[in-house]
């Protein structure tokens, strides 16, 4: 069995600095991290490890008990901000540049008067971050839910991490059901995504399976998953190394390896040399 990697994988910038900032925090039961640092297992067990607070996602209406609080790279309202000052927190900022262009990019339709359509997971923190500043919004997770909007004018910006393919097929359909509306699109994708995806694209016509390492609840993660499924191959989730079952590979020649924007170089390794491993021992 041969093992191709997809020649862009894994962490992009924007967890990059933001594992940054919290290396260099020194003093980390100070601080609490609103929400999910990044949608990775192994780097929450480590941040509490080091002693952080850490809020679950779908608590963070309370206000946190330390005085210094983290935003994560994902973002939050400008609104949230505000209730977060009031209660007197200091705030450090890892909001990734291209998250805080997104919420830009919706501000701006807004300010031009458009009905603002956000092409995302509902319920997904960045884009619960980038509706809470909105008056008129609907989300559009998938072409199915496009509706014919009662406004004249529309803008529709995406999630960072939506495909290009959805995000096309959705701003059709928003076309095709508002004919009489002046439609805006900003494309607010950000590049590491589409990175990944097109490295994905190149290597899925060599390969008869993919392993794609990532967080559970990471959406570019799950995302890289389901095109391979699109595309009728086989698709291996794993987490770490030892989610690995060698059973998988029985019959496969060319086995594909990517990973998510927020998996560490380490687990990529240790994924990488596992699966060479069971290639050895397949081909033996
Ligand atoms: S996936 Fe894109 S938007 Fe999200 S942190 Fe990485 S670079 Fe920033």
């Amino acid at each position: 069995m041969n093992v191709i990697v997809a020649d862009v994988l894994g962490m992009c910038f924007g967890v990059r600095d933001a594992l940054e900032i919290i290396e260099n925090i020194d003093q980390p039961e100070r601080v609490t991290i609103h929400g999910e640092l990044v949608h990775n297992e192994q780097v929450l067990d480590k941040l509490d490890r080091r002693g952080f607070q850490q809020t679950d996602e779908k608590g963070r209406h309370s206000l946190p008990l330390t005085d210094q609080v983290l935003i994560t790279a994902h973002g939050i309202s400008r609104r949230e901000r505000q209730r977060l000052q009031a209660g007197g927190k200091t705030l450090i900022d890892s909001t990734c540049p291209l998250v805080a262009r997104a919420h830009e990019a919706a501000q701006k339709l807004q300010a031009e008067g458009r009905h603002v359509i956000v092409i995302g997971k509902p319920g997904h923190v960045e884009v619960q971050g980038i509706v809470e500043d909105l008056h008129s919004f609907d989300l559009a997770p998938t072409p199915e839910h496009v509706k014919r909007y009662p406004h004249n004018r529309l803008g529709v910006m995406c999630q960072t991490t939506t495909p290009e393919p959805l995000a096309a097929a959705i701003r059709n359909e928003i076309k095709r059901l508002n004919p009489q509306a002046d439609i805006r699109f900003i494309d607010t994708i950000c590049l590491p995504t589409k990175e990944h995806q097109h490295a994905l694209e190149r290597m899925l016509d060599q390969v008869e399976g993919v392993v794609v390492v990532g967080g559970r609840n990471s959406n570019n993660t799950r995302q890289l998953v389901e095109r391979c499924r699109e595309r009728g191959l086989p698709a291996f989730h794993v987490q770490e190394a030892g989610d690995l079952d060698p059973n998988w590979f029985h019959g496969l020649e060319n086995v594909g390896l990517t990973a998510g924007t927020s998996t560490l170089e380490e687990t990529i390794r240790d994924v990488h040399q596992t699966l060479m491993h069971m290639s050895s021992a397949v081909a033996a």
